[in-house]
């Protein structure tokens, strides 16, 4: 039987061995996807041993950019953004944070020029990425200043708050609003931003998080987390030549999205 998994730090919402489970059972496979957490302190001692017989992994915070000094190689965007999430039998590491996020916007026209990410951590380092790949000129907010800056300098982007009317998008980046703090969310009054702006929320547990409630109270459009792990997962199959399963999840993943749901506990 082949394994895959996740490795992380704190992993008891990870939504990914449902996913790839039931794709595996789904179509036959002869695999299946773990869940291994790794304590801060062990990883440098631990993560050979534990990703020496997977077929491939995600690993996801806080070690997306400390894996990359036990790759083989790194595709370019993984180097550039500094922090990869899949890797495959080679040792070889993508990031297909930043290509999943892009990939969740095909769809809808943003109206103007300007983005706004509040977070500075690694998802909103691949976020910035994309948006700067999609030609937008991106502010960057963070609690720490000091990263927002270092983020902004790395990747030429402005730090602060623009002014809200002309933004095309904001995309939390912060765990704001994350189960179980449900009720909370990063400080910005939705009312000053345009009519047609887009209300991104990448997180997913749960899936409508007081942020996106708000601005759909406005009627503002929202997207939320769980379209970039979708379309994130649809890359990481083909990555690892699944990509009879990617198909099958490109075409139909509604159950997913029905399964989190019964995970959601916002009120
Ligand atoms: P991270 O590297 O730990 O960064 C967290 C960021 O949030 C930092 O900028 C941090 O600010 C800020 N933050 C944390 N707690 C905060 C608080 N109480 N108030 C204000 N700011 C706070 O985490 P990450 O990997 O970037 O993940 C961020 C979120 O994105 C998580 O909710 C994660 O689940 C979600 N995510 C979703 C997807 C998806 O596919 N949908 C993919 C990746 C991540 P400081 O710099 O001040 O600490």
């Amino acid at each position: 039987m082949q394994e895959f998994g996740i490795i992380g730090e704190h992993l008891s919402h990870t939504l990914s061995p449902k996913i790839y489970n039931t794709l595996f059972k789904k179509h036959g496979v002869d695999a299946i996807y773990k869940v291994f957490e790794i304590p801060n302190d062990s990883f440098d001692f631990l993560v050979k041993d534990v990703v020496r017989d997977l077929k491939g992994f995600n690993i996801t915070i806080p070690y997306k950019s400390q894996i990359i000094g036990y790759l083989n190689i790194s595709s370019p965007d993984g180097w550039k953004i500094g922090a990869v999430n899949v890797v495959n039998d080679k040792m070889e590491g993508f990031n297909t944070d930043w290509r999943g996020f892009k990939e969740s916007l095909k769809d809808l026209k943003l109206s103007g020029k300007y983005a706004l990410v509040m977070g500075a951590g690694g998802a909103a380092r691949a976020v910035c990425f994309a948006l700067k790949d999609m030609g937008l000129n991106v502010y960057v907010i963070n609690r720490t200043k000091k990263r927002a800056i270092e983020l902004a300098d790395e990747f030429d982007l402005n730090v602060g708050m623009p002014s809200l009317s002309k933004i095309a998008i904001v995309v939390n980046a912060t765990p704001l609003g994350m189960y179980p703090n449900v009720n909370s969310m990063p400080e910005i009054d939705l009312s000053k931003l345009s009519k047609k702006c887009v209300v991104y929320d990448l997180v997913y547990n749960p899936r409508t998080t007081k942020l996106l409630r708000e601005a759909q109270k406005i009627r503002l459009r929202t997207v939320d987390g769980l379209e970039m792990l979708v379309q994130q997962a649809i890359l990481n199959l083909r990555i690892w030549s699944l990509n009879e399963l990617a198909d099958d999840l490109k075409k139909d993943h509604q159950w997913i999205y029905d399964s989190s749901l019964k995970r959601t506990t916002a009120k």
